[in-house]
């Protein structure tokens, strides 16, 4: 029985040891990626980010480290694998999904069951946004609420996806994707926020042109 006991805590302690050598190591090339923009081994480093991010993320904040660093990366890296698959689709095949917090405070647009609908008022850079992106032939929507996303892909099936959003609404979002197998691009806010949140429309340009 000793030994039994013996040999089943070994094999704990073994397995602590790899899931903390795996977790530094995954540590040590996200902080590489974050500060170049590259990625090594980067289906290996999804996969450490998949099962080990709360460990992950425990050492960055015993490294006095910023934890959301771990999102980021996380985020580009999804974006990184999935941009070969979502370049072979036509523009006519993806949706735009752009948050209603970017559009002014003083939007007129109205709510309907397609999300806000901008009218091209000019008093933001949605209008601008969406005419070039329909223009090209893509679907764009303003989300009107949390299940919206889920209830455009149940009706309309989309081949590919481009959301804007805050880091938990991205991630939230790059999961459900994964979950209908549609290839996503996921970008985030510059300022998050209820209102007056800002994003780099010059990247969210690029994204829909193919020039990312
Ligand atoms: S451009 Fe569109 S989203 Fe922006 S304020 Fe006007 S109607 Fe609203």
């Amino acid at each position: 029985m000793d030994t039994i006991f013996y040999l089943l805590g070994k094999g704990v302690v073994i397995l602590a040891l790899i899931i903390l050598a795996v977790s530094i190591f995954g540590a040590v090339l996200i902080l590489y990626s974050f500060k170049t923009g590259h990625f090594f081994a980067a289906r290996l480093m999804l996969i450490s980010i998949s099962l080990l991010e709360s460990v992950i993320k425990a050492l960055f904040l015993l490294a006095r480290a910023d934890a959301s660093m771990v999102d980021d990366v996380g985020i580009r890296l999804r974006n990184y694998i999935n941009r070969k698959k979502f370049l072979r689709i036509p523009h006519t095949g993806r949706f735009i999904f752009i948050p209603q917090c970017v559009r002014s405070v003083d939007c007129p647009a109205k709510l309907t069951p397609e999300g806000i609908k901008c009218i091209g008022c000019g008093r933001c850079d949605v209008g601008e946004a969406k005419k070039f992106a329909e223009g090209l032939g893509y679907r764009f929507f303003v989300v009107s609420g949390s299940s919206f996303i889920k209830r455009i892909i149940k009706k309309y099936r989309p081949e590919a996806i481009i959301g804007v959003g805050c880091q938990l609404e991205i991630k939230e979002g790059l999961d459900l994707c994964h979950s209908h197998d549609i290839p996503a691009i996921g970008i985030l806010l510059t300022r998050a926020g209820c209102v007056s949140t800002t994003l780099d429309w010059n990247k969210l340009y690029d994204e829909i042109s193919d020039r990312a």
